[in-house]
This record gives C-alpha cells, sequence and structure tokens, in this order.
C-alpha cells in the first residue's frame, strides 16, 4: 500500500506483468543473429517503453546486456542505482544550456553522453576542465535520420576536437536509421553508406577504443551489415517486430479490475456521447482503466479485452478511467475478475498489435501509454490466475 506523502499515485489493483523470461530470449534471439563480440545495448527510455525501468532493468542485469540507452540524464538517475558496471549511454544531445551540475554529473557517473554540436563540446570541454574530470562521449551522425545529429561533413571536426581534448573521452560514434523497420530497405542501406564513408575517412573503423554503433530493431533483423560493434535494441527485446525469421515473445500483459456488472435490455445507450446501443439484452462490466491509463479513447467500439480466456468487445466511448465491455457471451465474470486489457499473446485480439492497427498507431505508442500508476509485478512464468486474491475481501 502506498504511502500518502508519496509522490506518484500507485494502484495496487492494476498490474503490468513483466516476463523476464521473454526479456531473456528475445535478447538471446537478437544476440544470435549477430557476432559473438557485438555488443548488446538494452534501450530503457520512456520507462522502458512502459513496462517499468526500474523493473526490466533488474532482470535485464542478469542477462548478457552491455550497455543501457535511455533518452535523458534523468531517465540514468532513474535506472542508476540497479545498473551496476553496465553503462548507460543517454540519447539526448549535450547542449550549451545543460546546465554544469548535470555534466559533471554524467562524469562521475561514468555515463555515455550523446554530441552533436562543436559548440556544445567546446562549452563542455571548459566546464570539465574547471572541474578536472572526464566524460565519454558519443558523437551522433546524420546520414538521413535528420533529427539532432551532426552532418557526416561536419562530424570530422568535431571527432577532431574531441580527440584533441584531455577532458573529453571519445568512447563511440553512432547514428540512426529512419527506416529499418520499412520493407523498403533501399534508404537505409544509402544512410549506411553515407555512415562507412565517414567512418572510413575518419579512420574510425580500426579504432577500438571507439564503439561503433547504429542499428535499432530493425537493423539489428534485417541489416547485419550495419551491426559494427553494438547494436541498440528496443521494440525487439520487449517482443515486437514483424519478421518471419524469427520469433519474440511479448513480455508484457497489463491488467484491470472489473468493478460492475449489470444486465440492460435491448435499446440502452451506453457512455458518453451514445456512440452505442445495446442490440439485445445485454450483460456489460465495467473496467476500471480508462484514456488516462493509456487505453486511447479511439479504442472505442473497436477494441476487445480479455476476460476468462475470451474477448469482450469495448461498447461505447472509453472514458478517463472506466471502459465498458460486453460479457454476455462470456461465463461467470464476477466484479474482482480482473480483464487483460494488454495481452502478451501476439495473436490475441488485445495484442499491442491489434491495438496499435485498431488506434492507427505503432507498438511504441501503445507500449508507452500504459499506465504509469500501475502496480509493477515479475512473473516468472505465465501461470497467472485471472482472479486475484484479494479480489473478494
Ligand atoms: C529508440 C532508439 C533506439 C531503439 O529503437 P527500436 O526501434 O525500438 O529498436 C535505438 N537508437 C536510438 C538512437 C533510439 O533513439
Amino acid at each position: 500500500m502506498q504511502d500518502s506523502s508519496e509522490k506518484h499515485i500507485h494502484r495496487d489493483d492494476l498490474t503490468v506483468h513483466i516476463f523476464p523470461d521473454a526479456l531473456r530470449s528475445n535478447i538471446e534471439t537478437l544476440r544470435g543473429l549477430c557476432a559473438d563480440n557485438t555488443k548488446f545495448c538494452a534501450v530503457v527510455k520512456a520507462n522502458a517503453y512502459g513496462h517499468g525501468a526500474r523493473e526490466v532493468v533488474s532482470c535485464l542485469v542478469k542477462e548478457r546486456v552491455d550497455f543501457f540507452a535511455v533518452a535523458s540524464f534523468y531517465q540514468a538517475i532513474h535506472i542508476d542505482s540497479l545498473v551496476g558496471d553496465i553503462p548507460i549511454l543517454i540519447f539526448a544531445p549535450l547542449n550549451t544550456h545543460t546546465g554544469a551540475e548535470e555534466i559533471l554529473c554524467c562524469a562521475d557517473k561514468g555515463y555515455h553522453s550523446t554530441i552533436s554540436n562543436l559548440d556544445a563540446a567546446k562549452y563542455i570541454a571548459q566546464i570539465l576542465a574547471q572541474a578536472n574530470k572526464k566524460l565519454n562521449l558519443h558523437v551522433n551522425v546524420n546520414t538521413g535520420m535528420g533529427r539532432a545529429a551532426i552532418s557526416a561533413d561536419q562530424a570530422g571536426e568535431l571527432v577532431e576536437f574531441i580527440d584533441s581534448c584531455p577532458v573529453l573521452n571519445l568512447a563511440g560514434v553512432f547514428t540512426h536509421f529512419a527506416t529499418s523497420d520499412e520493407e523498403d530497405m533501399s534508404f537505409a542501406y544509402s544512410q549506411l553508406d553515407i555512415f562507412n564513408k565517414f567512418l572510413a575517412q575518419n579512420n574510425l573503423i580500426n579504432r577500438n577504443d571507439v564503439i561503433i554503433h547504429a542499428a535499432n530493431s530493425g537493423a539489428t533483423i534485417k541489416m547485419p551489415e550495419a551491426h559494427f560493434d553494438m547494436v541498440r535494441c528496443g521494440i525487439a527485446m520487449y517482443g515486437y517486430f514483424d519478421d518471419a525469421n524469427i520469433e519474440l515473445i511479448p513480455a508484457v500483459r497489463v491488467e484491470a479490475p472489473i468493478v460492475s456488472i449489470h444486465s440492460v435490455d435491448k435499446g440502452q445507450n451506453i457512455s458518453y456521447g451514445k456512440t452505442f446501443t445495446t442490440q439485445r439484452p445485454t450483460k456489460k462490466a465495467v473496467i476500471f482503466y480508462g484514456y488516462a491509463d493509456g487505453y486511447l479513447r479511439s479504442n472505442s467500439n473497436i477494441s476487445s479485452v480479455k476476460i476468462n480466456g475470451e474477448f469482450a468487445p469495448v461498447i461505447g466511448r472509453v472514458c478517463m478511467d472506466q471502459i465498458v465491455v460486453d460479457i454476455t457471451d462470456i461465463a461467470q465474470v464476477e466484479v474482482g475478475d480482473m480483464a487483460t486489457i494488454i495481452d502478451n499473446d501476439h495473436n490475441s485480439l488485445a495484442s499491442v498489435k491489434s491495438l496499435a492497427k485498431n488506434n492507427n498507431t505503432i507498438t511504441y505508442e501503445i507500449l508507452t501509454s500504459i499506465s504509469q500508476q500501475a502496480h509493477r509485478e515479475l512473473k516468472v512464468s505465465d501461470t497467472f490466475k485471472y482472479r486475484s486474491a484479494n479480489a473478494h475481501p
């Protein structure tokens, strides 16, 4: 039970089950696509793609993981006490507005920070020199992603500056693919070409003090030429990436309680906006989970949840913290039973993939929308009983 003074609300009645066995299996599958000495960077940004960063990291430190990657300094601090000797790479580029305290903390903790600008490098070097500290940097080279990276033309000068600066350690050089999850890989290969030319021009290929990396999940699976010294996997590690050649296992299941059950006549309106009217005498259940918990409102009248192994369609609009489902055809549903909102089964109507499809979005957004309030629980094997022990006080 949470302490009332805690900063965030924690819901004991809402459970995110994390499956360490699935994470382990996916890592082994992905590593199996790489050469033996290729490092594996586990991307745990955005609360480990919604799963729960600290819970996921506590599983991953037992696996063959060489690096963790996060989006921001704050996310690095959040997992810091759990990572042991495994280094953390921060994707957000250091810049001329990054605070001195943050820069010095990164140096003290041995974090690896991303850099994509010469002025930023000079500014950081000055702060580090004053404190006599050294920082690990990875230069992010733009080869076509067109986000925060430095152009391949200008990156050489940045690499030279870092190499010439005693307080800066060139620990890595990387790029990021924009389309490696698409069927047509031609743009990804043109990015790889630009990256290879950049590496050759700056004599980086044979430097064993610099980690060269490029591959996200898509490139790890489909572009062995892009593995270099390390792959950075997010979505595939969590069990999602459509590729006929590999089997990935979903690592999360989200369950929420049924809080009310009513039988109503034909012709009853359900929820806001009267978008659904019962077409038959209907038994309906209310589940305490809504768009504020990450169940997108566009699931209204489209998606299904799983109850007792059967699928119950969402009827009417998804509310802020409740949804109504039709359980007329499902036997023996009781208040207190848990409904599976997100299923750890690729073939389920409540799978992450079907939710992404129903909501016209990508699996990443479904996952990162999972409620932060939910209680996280590690499940060694998939033998969860649908009726939770404390459902009937
Ligand atoms: C998020 C991210 C990844 C991981 O991408 P996936 O498609 O989830 O594998 C890798 N590299 C960078 C720079 C990222 O921002």
